[in-house]
């Protein structure tokens, strides 16, 4: 089936479903990417991704309000729908869903249902930035519902994020696929982050030094230093020392968040540090 896709923008949420019933009925699976737009190379690696695993590829644009745990944050949360929309046409995306608040919360994003795990979400991010995954899980489950996807593509960057994202599914029988890609990195090996462009110019220059620090210490990981706690606490400091503010720095077991136990092989290095008023987020995860 040789057919020049066409980006289609849709902010409709009726006319969305009609065109995916259509697929459907068609037999045609559908990949969803959601995202919070300023789209980057991260975000168009997990299109690519979505476009390897089906027929028809929805990608989402919409910064949702009840997953900011500070309000100025939202308010200046950057935004280049035109440039993404091109971005999307160089790719054979079939639709950019950009709906307004009023679509995705017609009772209001205060009084909006709460879709709340009470785990997962608790830890790490979940403490620096309270109610953050239960605005993204919120979210989630409204476009999922909206556009009933067989696949859903989330980025490593954001782990627990996914981690969160796959136990919902599993928790309430969602019959949707969840797959992962890769972190996409600066040539420097700063991840890619809608955020970044924020950074100062001298902030910049430190900004990969977070990353380097974190190959570091799974060098010394798999070199046999084995005390974590260790590792963990020394980090903060030396982070610090780079002009960091650190958040945490932690070696958990890669499945679910918790602390290894000395059996444990599959394990993830998750951190997060502000530099300047810029959060980072960052992890590798490795087996021993
Ligand atoms: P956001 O627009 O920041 O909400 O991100 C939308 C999706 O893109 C999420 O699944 C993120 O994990 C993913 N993403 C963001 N940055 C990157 C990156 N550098 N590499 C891979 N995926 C990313």
């Amino acid at each position: 089936l040789l057919m020049e896709r066409e980006l289609d923008v849709m902010n409709d949420k009726s006319l969305l479903r009609r065109q995916i019933h259509s697929w459907k009925e068609n037999k045609e699976s559908v990949a969803y990417v959601p995202t919070m737009g300023s789209l980057h190379e991260g975000h168009i690696s997990l299109v690519r991704l979505a476009l390897s695993h089906a027929d028809r590829v929805v990608v989402s644009i919409f910064i949702n309000p009840t997953q900011f745990d500070r309000r100025e944050d939202f308010k200046t949360y950057p935004s280049s729908l035109d440039l993404d929309i091109s971005k999307l046409s160089d790719i054979p995306v079939d639709i950019l869903f950009a709906p307004n608040i009023e679509t995705i919360y017609p009772f209001g994003a205060e009084d909006a249902t709460v879709i709340s795990e009470p785990s997962l979400t608790k830890k790490l991010c979940g403490k620096y930035r309270p109610g953050h995954f239960d605005g993204v899980a919120s979210v989630l489950i409204r476009f999922f519902n909206i556009i009933q996807p067989d696949i859903a593509v989330f980025g490593q960057k954001d782990y627990q994020q996914i981690l969160v994202v796959k136990r919902l599914v599993k928790d309430i029988n969602l019959p949707i696929k969840i797959l992962s890609g890769p972190i996409q990195r600066e040539v420097d090996g700063l991840a890619m982050s809608s955020r970044n462009q924020f950074l100062s110019d001298r902030e910049r220059l430190i900004a990969p030094e977070f990353y380097k620090f974190l190959k570091n210490i799974v060098t010394q990981i798999k070199e046999n230093n084995r005390n974590f706690y260790e590792l963990e606490k020394e980090s903060l400091r030396e982070l610090q020392a780079k002009g960091f503010k650190p958040e945490y720095v932690k070696v958990r077991h890669a499945d679910n968040l918790q602390e290894p136990n000395n059996e444990d092989r599959n394990l993830v290095l998750i951190a997060a540090v502000k530099l300047g008023k810029v959060r980072l987020i960052d992890n590798i995860c490795f087996s021993l």
